[in-house]
């Protein structure tokens, strides 16, 4: 069938899927490497989401305040409710400062404090002394550090040659007999012409699936298709049921209002006007962890204490900082409050509700960037030829829930990791084994059978049907009557996929079969985050099971990985936490109950 669509070959060092701010410092670090390196990506590299990204990166500068990497290692490990690979969250922290000053002599336009140096914002769950009294540790420009970031990260890969790939959408991944990765194929949605990248390594830097959930902060084009391919590939996704709530998204239009707005001073109260977080956590209060903000908010609501005619909102305050600080520091909150709220905070409270906002799961990697297959006799073993990085990936630093400015830092750490790791071990223009004979073939069967489809069922559809699905029952609290209703209906909607109508039979702009493409790996993302949910019988981060609402490290101090079968079934196997760190300048942190 594939001899219908004629194919354009490339062969390549790396090939990179995505440019958003991992995929771009990954691009461009092996191109500096002396590595041929192509960079794909369906929309333009600076509208990826990392654009979208608005309080800060963490890392321990201590330019407001004292402060040390050890103690954002510590509170990372806290937030992620000892989920987290502390191996991998110790080689995060400890790159932290040289990454950001790196992105300033790369040209980042921080913001600047009194003293000339990078200006910082407290955030939730950045404590120190190790989680005594918060911290200052969000390295902000404005409230646009993800803007900033993605617009130099992409000047550098420009300055250094990478070759862009604009508006091609990447299909499915090439995988031999052997079970190594050997590239990917992709269709160009300008011209609808098919290309095949041959590459020893090809780099997934998809970003996350926030687009599973019906309220969400993030760009319609958040739609794991790096999880759907690596699925399709056999190989598992990991954590998939740890999805973060962002205390702060706009009531009814679930834009962000970032949690630097809090850092700077904001806080939320209910119904009675009261300032509820002090309730449940007299520490941190309004700057807890994301986690514990979203369900204290969710207990006022149902408790009856929610504001608005229908009680099912939360305030948030930020009149009290007054305008010159607003316009200064948080300039682009006061424009979304404008557009999205009619409301002007420099006079009135925002209404806000949690609102689905990042995936800490994604696909399993090593420190390095290298995809795992894990086996039953060894959990650490790899996928040759493929790597992932980003939101797209779980390595894990984020564990059960991540903290607030450590994502934009995971995909500068690891974007350069993977980089190193090219450098280290490929050989610039190695030759290639020729690919295996019809290597294109399932890929294109599977595009060519879904361009032709006639069934009954519009792509918007099915996908509102899993939106709805998700939000209503594999949201903020969970337990097993609604995960198992929840399981059924995304099981169901999953297979209904086989049933979609697709109406333009064009190559070329159409978007009705790319958004058919993104709808299946939507569905494959849904499908591993409530089986994983169902199965996990404890409380943990941003997993809240109301019928097991502890945390229980005696049986659930592991990843869960679940694998894809091709009848829309799911396997679910477990590998351990690591429970070592890298280097003996810090000690394991041994796990305590989560109090702020
Ligand atoms: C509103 C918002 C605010 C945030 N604020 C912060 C913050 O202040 N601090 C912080 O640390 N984190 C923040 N985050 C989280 C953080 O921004 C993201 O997790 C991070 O930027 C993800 O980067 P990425 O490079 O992995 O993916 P993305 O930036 O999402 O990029 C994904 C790339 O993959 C490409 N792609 C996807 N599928 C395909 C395909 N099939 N073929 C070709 N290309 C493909 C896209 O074109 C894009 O270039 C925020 C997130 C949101 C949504």
């Amino acid at each position: 069938m594939s001899k219908a669509y004629p194919i354009t070959d490339h062969t390549y060092d790396c090939v990179v899927v995505g440019a958003g701010g991992a995929g771009l410092r990954a691009t461009f670090g092996m191109t500096k490497a002396g590595l041929k390196t192509a960079c794909i990506t369906k929309v333009f590299p600076t509208r990826s989401h990392t654009v979208a990204a608005q309080g800060g990166i963490g890392a321990s500068l201590g330019n407001m305040d004292e402060d040390n990497w050890k103690w954002h290692m510590y509170d990372t490990v806290k937030g992620s409710d000892w989920l987290g690979d502390q191996d991998a969250i110790e080689y995060m922290c400890k790159n932290a400062v040289a990454a950001v000053h790196e992105l300033e002599h790369y040209g980042v336009p921080f913001t600047r404090n009194e003293d000339g140096k990078i200006y910082q914002r407290p955030f939730g769950g950045h404590m120190k002394n190790f989680g005594e009294t918060p911290v200052p540790r969000a390295c902000a420009a404005a409230d646009r550090t993800g803007h900033a970031i993605l617009h130099t990260l992409y000047q550098q890969s420009l300055r250094h040659d990478a070759e862009f790939f604009v508006e091609y959408i990447a299909l499915d991944l090439i995988m031999d007999d052997e079970g190594v990765c050997r590239g990917v194929i992709a269709w160009n949605l300008e011209d609808g012409s098919i290309h095949r990248f041959r590459a020893q390594t090809t780099v997934m830097a998809s970003g996350g699936y926030g687009r599973t959930y019906f309220s969400c902060t993030s760009a319609h084009t958040c739609t794991g298709d790096g999880h759907g391919m690596v699925a399709r590939a056999g190989l598992p996704l990991q954590d998939m049921e740890f999805v973060q709530f962002h205390p702060t998204g706009i009531y009814g239009a679930g834009v962000l209002i970032t949690e630097g707005a809090r850092g700077e001073g904001g806080y939320l109260t209910n119904a009675n006007g009261e300032r509820f977080m002090e309730r449940y956590a007299p520490n941190a209060k309004d700057l807890a962890s994301r986690d514990v903000v979203s369900r204290a908010m969710t207990v006022e609501i149902l408790e009856g204490r929610g504001v608005g005619d229908k009680k099912d909102h939360i305030n948030l305050h930020l009149e009290h900082l007054g305008p010159e600080m607003l316009a200064e520091r948080l300039p682009g909150i006061s424009e979304s409050s404008k557009v999205f709220a009619g409301v002007d905070l420099i006079r009135e409270p925002i209404p806000v509700i949690p609102t689905a906002h990042y995936n800490m799961g994604g696909i399993p990697t090593n420190i390095h960037g290298e995809v795992l297959r894990p086996t039953a006799d060894d959990p650490e073993a790899t996928c040759p030829g493929l790597m992932a990085i980003g939101e797209a990936a779980c390595v894990s630093v984020h564990g059960a829930n991540r903290l607030g400015t450590n994502s934009l830092l995971d995909i500068v750490v690891f974007g350069r990791a993977a980089a190193l790791r090219a450098r280290d071990t490929l050989k610039a223009g190695a030759e290639q084994k020729p690919l295996p004979e019809g290597s294109a073939e399932q890929a294109l069967d599977r595009f060519d059978t879904l361009r032709h489809a006639a069934g009954s069922k519009p792509t918007a559809v099915i996908r509102d049907e899993m939106q709805q699905t998700m939000q209503s029952k594999v949201a903020v609290f969970r337990d097993e009557k609604i995960l198992t209703e929840g399981q059924a209906s995304i099981d169901a909607i999953k297979a209904s996929q086989d049933d979609i109508a697709i109406k333009d039979r064009s190559l070329v702009w159409n978007s009705d079969l790319v958004e058919a493409l993104e709808l299946e790996n939507l569905l494959t993302c849904a499908q591993a985050t409530v089986h994983g949910a169902l199965n996990r019988t404890e409380s943990r981060g941003a997993h809240a099971r109301d019928d097991y609402p502890d945390r229980n490290d005696k049986d659930w101090m592991k990843h869960t990985v679940t694998w894809t079968e091709p009848d829309h079934g799911v396997k679910i196997t477990y590998r351990p936490v690591h429970t070592w760190t890298l280097t003996d300048e810090i000690e394991y942190v041994v796990p305590k109950a989560r109090v702020y």
